[in-house]
């Protein structure tokens, strides 16, 4: 199958941003700060921005990166080695049938950090749609940028008429947790459906391990009309990651696997010219991998217009 260009339809989505569309009988008539809309095939999407998380150390994202590297690539971008600042932005998929949310946002969880982050189901408000209306919810994986926002911390889950997708493996680990993990789990828990590696929760949307950074870490890939993106959940936590795949976070849970992971995404996502959603890069997140002599490179499809 031939695979159309993304970005003609990001373009055309794009332009439309400023004409008022129908999305479940209310209308988004003008640019929202923070809310990316495209497509892929048939499938109407929306990059939501959430907030942004400070790591308070290079290490932090880049455990066991030599020294005099990480220095001159923290000059390169940027980057302050006490506060670095990362987008968290996922994933909305309205298919034309159902509304389907990926990652929820840290919720309540981000409070004590001053509210930088939790704003998702707020964005979603903004935009029109009623979170009553959202039929499935995806959960990457356990951290809280992206389970934190199931529920409120009274345990009122936000979604109340979704079923929650988690692979079968991150609710094991999950069910070991104690604390806000488990609470968020407590809530959602009779709704919840435990996900096999290329399960299709929705047609078209499929769900693949990825396993390392969280024990059931996925990826969802997803198919419409003849197009195709892949979310990569936290597989990248920064640019550098596509220059260094090597560096781990130093919070994963397998870091030998998360490495494998982002090498093997990494290759296939140049071999198949892949489109990917990636949570913590420049909001919008969506972007193709070009091959840089032995390493790679991020190439974001367009540039944050939030
Ligand atoms: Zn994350």
């Amino acid at each position: 199958m031939k695979r159309r260009t993304f970005i003609t339809n990001i373009s055309f989505f794009g332009g439309a941003l400023f004409v008022p569309f129908q999305l479940f009988g209310a209308s988004l008539p003008h640019f929202i700060e923070g809310i990316f809309p495209f497509k892929v095939g048939k499938f109407k999407c929306y990059s939501i921005i959430d907030g942004i998380w400070p790591y308070a150390s290079l290490e932090l994202l880049f455990h066991g990166a030599p020294t005099a590297v990480l220095n001159q690539k923290a000059k390169e971008f940027n980057l302050s080695p006490t506060n670095i600042k990362v987008s968290l932005h996922f994933l909305l998929i309205d298919t034309g049938e159902e509304l389907i949310l990926v990652d929820t946002g840290a919720g309540d969880m981000a409070k004590e950090q001053g509210d930088q982050a939790g704003r998702l189901r707020h964005k979603l408000i903004e935009m029109g749609i009623d979170p009553n209306d959202i039929k499935k919810v995806v959960i990457s994986h356990q951290h809280f940028d992206h389970f934190g926002g199931v529920c409120n911390e009274n345990g009122e889950i936000r979604y109340p008429n979704a079923t929650f997708y988690m692979d079968r493996k991150e609710y094991e680990s999950l069910k070991e947790a104690s604390g806000w993990e488990a609470q968020r789990l407590k809530s959602i828990e009779e709704k919840l459906e435990t996900t096999q590696d290329g399960q299709e929760i929705s047609k078209g949307i499929k769900v693949l391990k990825a396993y390392g950074h969280t024990p059931g870490h996925i990826h969802l890939m997803i198919r419409s009309d003849g197009e195709e993106m892949l979310y990569v959940g936290d597989t990248f936590g920064h640019e550098l990651h596509f220059e260094y795949p090597d560096w781990a976070m130093s919070h994963e849970y397998s870091k030998e696997n998360a490495v494998q992971v982002r090498k093997e995404t990494l290759n296939r996502a140049v071999k198949e010219n892949l489109t990917l959603f990636s949570c913590h890069l420049p909001f919008p997140g969506i972007g193709k991998v070009e091959r840089k002599g032995e390493s790679f490179k991020w190439n974001p499809t367009s540039s944050n217009k939030g």
